[in-house]
């Protein structure tokens, strides 16, 4: 294999040289980081859709598709995450990534996946993975895989990586499962604006309502607010929750309606900014917990 030699800023904004290092482009934050936590130095990575956007639409700029064109690699979500507007597919055509001379590899391989149940949408696949840690871990293994691929030379450094990482996901998701059980089981439903909580919801032990199922459009239409004002009426619900990637308006709209405050804002597609809080999986996992029970034990 050849390693490209480049010079370029990496997504923490650092100048990086890259020589010698495999070069990897992955979709969104979440991947990203996680790739980052088992290549280690031996990697650099080019992120597509930028930190705090909706990776699910996504237009590639002209240096996305340079860089996808010469990448040694291509790490991607897939359970249709980034088949909105169809633009991954478009991409590694563009790029001429076929999957033969660079290997592009899916996180969720192995994630039994759960489905979209809403009109128009049934069937299809849940991008919302890595909600649940143990499927975090999965993402960690093959991110730990497709990188002992197209870099053989450094098996043991990924090996090495990736299990002090997946380790502490085990022990971060335990920790989940302990700090969540501690909610009371009536308590535990969780509203926000996008249903990103499905795996989440069967890891831990909650009920999950929205007020889109997913992130097509970054609005919910009147029907949309209508259904669920009546669930939170219904349910006697008292806490709302908005996401860091999605405009908080619909559920301001929700909360106005239903006098139902909104207790915080949870991390679902997107890390936070290099340096802010939730700026890692680990620390966007950590986050959540907490907002989740303080905003629902009150
Ligand atoms: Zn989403």
């Amino acid at each position: 294999m050849v390693l490209m030699v480049a010079c370029s800023e990496d997504d923490a904004g650092n100048e990086a040289s890259g020589e010698g290092k495999v070069q990897v482009v992955t979709t969104y934050s979440i991947v990203y980081d996680i790739v980052k936590n088992v290549g280690g130095d031996h990697v650099e990575i080019h992120s597509l859709a930028p930190i705090g956007s909706n990776p699910h639409e996504y237009d590639p700029l002209p240096e996305d598709v340079k860089k996808t064109t010469d990448a040694d690699a291509v790490f991607y979500n897939g359970l249709n995450l980034e088949a909105g507007n169809a633009w991954f597919d478009k991409l590694m055509e563009t790029a001429g990534k076929d999957g033969k001379d660079a290997p592009v590899f899916l996180m969720s391989e192995g994630v039994e996946a759960m489905y979209l149940t809403t009109e128009g949408n049934e069937g299809e696949e849940d991008p919302h993975a890595w909600l649940d840690i143990r499927n975090g871990i999965k993402y960690a293994e093959n991110a730990r895989d497709g990188l002992i691929k197209v870099d053989p030379e450094n098996k043991e450094v990924y090996e090495k990586n990736s299990e002090s990482y997946i380790s502490e996901l085990q022990k971060l998701h335990d920790d989940a499962v302990a700090q969540y059980n501690e909610i009371p089981e009536e308590k535990r439903v969780l509203v926000t604006s996008e249903g990103a909580f499905k795996y989440f919801s069967e890891a831990y032990g909650f009920q999950a309502e929205y007020i889109w199922e997913i992130n097509q459009e970054n609005q919910g239409t009147p029907d949309q607010i209508t259904r669920i004002v009546d669930i939170i009426n219904d349910k006697g619900l008292k806490g709302l929750f908005v996401e860091t990637s999605i405009d908080p308006r619909s559920m301001e709209a929700v909360s106005d309606e239903t006098g139902v405050p909104i207790r915080g804002t949870v991390f679902t597609d997107s890390l936070a900014k290099p340096g802010e809080n939730g700026d890692t999986y680990i620390s966007m996992m950590k986050s959540n917990i907490e907002t989740i029970k303080e905003g629902l034990m009150e």
